[in-house]
């Protein structure tokens, strides 16, 4: 921190403290209460004043005060009202006597290994301290409601506790608070012994609220009063024990979208194990996206794609939509490492599989991939045999088609995963390309509806879809290899 910035920060913590009531002051101390609960209960907002109100500092902070009966609460004393929360006091698991919450956090994100260019602060407290605000509000509306200076405007813990720490922390963590991917979650929860009183001033105060409401207007002030005396003894009562502190990272799924092809006719989509044996020799899951968690230095990602294709089936021509979610990645890489994640994927030996326009979506892809799963059209490549030479009439067969109705049964090859159905499709178009020097082998070129089951188009499915190319040609038909070649898709995606 600058010297003239620490300077305006103190003139300002100055200027607050001259500004608040001594005498409600001094009693809030004679309370119990701490610093930082002092300015809340006060409704002091500016954040720089919470930051500099060290712990350890309350005598400095409240010099007079100190002349008077009463001493401030510090380091030794546990703040009645927030429990030590606004102390940095708590019980931890590890023997770590380092109690400075800001530098504790933006520990553990460095040791954590995560990049870190915003952050945000999540802060769970117990309800034991929530009932404590509760309480000495409505003692400090009985007891000082009609003085000028009152206002109701307690801020709370759980706000406090964020002053007090957004400033160091982002001086520590070099970079704004935000909503950020980084999450910053601090966890207090109360000792047993403090849950079960809270429990019980719950019940009382429905008890008392039931009676109120009984007995009618005039016994609420008499009820609050006695409600009021009861908070001291309360909140005196209570703080022998400090909350249990925990505290994580994680960031929220970054997502990766883009498309891929597959050359090959042995790699699945997803990785595809059947009684622990490995179906085809690696997936486009895996590929892409464990080359993308090792950049990420994330824990896990998920694949989804818009669609699939068979195991032996290629993926060609503008590829296939995919989004990668991963979960708690370290690293976020920039636009020029994307590119050269899809340069590693597109450079590996084997080939694969590749990807095509791959980036960094926001988490609105998960919306376009589902509404770009909506597959319209599909065009394929396949390359088909037949029992007898190819003849003219079958070229003008194939290309007089225009939007042909056929009727599938569900493939006898699915039906033990898939429920019997009959479903009409349409076969927008057909082309054949020849192939030199054989007259029984061609290449079909063939647009559909999306959900065709080509290879049964081709073959028939002993009758099962109809009409067939096999029946179209009165002869057997057999379909060797199928490559998908374009997908025409509601939405894109990229
Ligand atoms: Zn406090």
């Amino acid at each position: 921190m600058e010297k003239s910035e620490s300077g305006q920060v103190a003139s300002e913590l100055e200027e607050v403290v001259k500004s608040l009531p001594s005498d409600a002051v001094n009693h809030l101390f004679s309370l119990g209460l701490c610093v930082r609960c002092i300015f809340r209960v006060f409704g002091v907002e500016a954040t720089t004043v919470y930051a500099a109100a060290s712990p350890s500092l309350s005598h400095s902070i409240f010099p007079s005060i100190v002349a008077q009966q009463h001493q401030p609460t510090d380091d030794k004393q546990l703040c009645t009202l927030c429990l030590g929360i606004l102390q940095f006091r708590f019980h931890r698991n590890d023997n770590n006597n380092n109690n400075d919450v800001p530098l504790l956090i933006s520990q553990m994100v460095k040791r954590e290994g995560y990049h870190c260019d915003s952050f945000s602060l999540e802060v769970s407290i117990p309800p034991i301290i929530l009932h404590n605000d509760n309480y000495l509000r409505s003692y400090m509306k009985i007891k000082y409601g009609s003085q000028p200076w009152f206002q109701d405007t307690c801020i709370s813990t759980k706000d406090a506790l964020k002053f007090s720490l957004l400033d160091p922390l982002q001086n520590l963590l070099e970079c704004k608070s935000s909503v950020g991917s980084l999450r910053i979650r601090l966890t207090y929860t109360a000792s047993k012994e403090a849950d079960k009183f809270s429990d019980n001033a719950d019940t009382s105060k429905r008890r008392k609220t039931d009676e109120c409401n009984l007995v009618g207007q005039k016994s609420i002030s008499s009820s609050l009063e006695s409600e009021s005396s009861d908070c001291c003894k309360f909140l005196l009562e209570m703080a022998n024990e400090p909350c249990h502190f925990t505290y994580l990272c994680c960031r929220t799924p970054i997502y990766f979208g883009g498309r891929y092809l597959k050359y090959s006719r042995n790699v699945s989509q997803t990785r595809w194990i059947i009684d622990d044996e490995r179906m085809g020799e690696a997936s486009v899951e895996e590929i892409i996206g464990g080359n993308i968690l090792q950049v990420c230095q994330a824990d896990s990602f998920k694949f989804h794609a818009a669609g699939r294709e068979d195991i032996d089936v290629r993926m060609l021509g503008p590829g296939r939509p995919f989004l990668v979610e991963v979960q708690n990645a370290r690293q976020v890489p920039s636009e020029l490492f994307v590119k050269n994640i899809e340069k590693k994927i597109n450079t590996m030996e084997n080939k694969l599989v590749r990807v095509k326009n791959l980036k960094l979506v926001g988490s609105h892809g998960w919306d376009l991939m589902r509404e770009g799963e909506a597959e319209k059209q599909k065009q394929y490549a396949a390359l088909v045999w037949i029992s007898r030479p190819l003849t003219d009439e079958d070229f003008q067969h194939v290309s007089s088609v225009k939007d042909l109705k056929v009727l599938q049964r569900t493939p006898i090859r699915v039906l033990h995963r898939r429920s019997p159905l009959e479903r009409e499709k349409i076969i927008h178009w057909m082309k054949i390309e020849t192939i030199a020097g054989s007259s029984q082998y061609f290449l079909l070129h063939l647009c559909t509806q999306a959900g065709t089951y080509i290879k049964e188009f081709v073959h028939g499915d002993l009758g099962r879809t109809h009409p067939s190319v096999g029946s179209m040609f009165g002869c057997r038909a057999e379909i060797l290899q199928l490559d998908v070649t374009d997908i025409k898709m509601e939405c894109f995606l990229t």
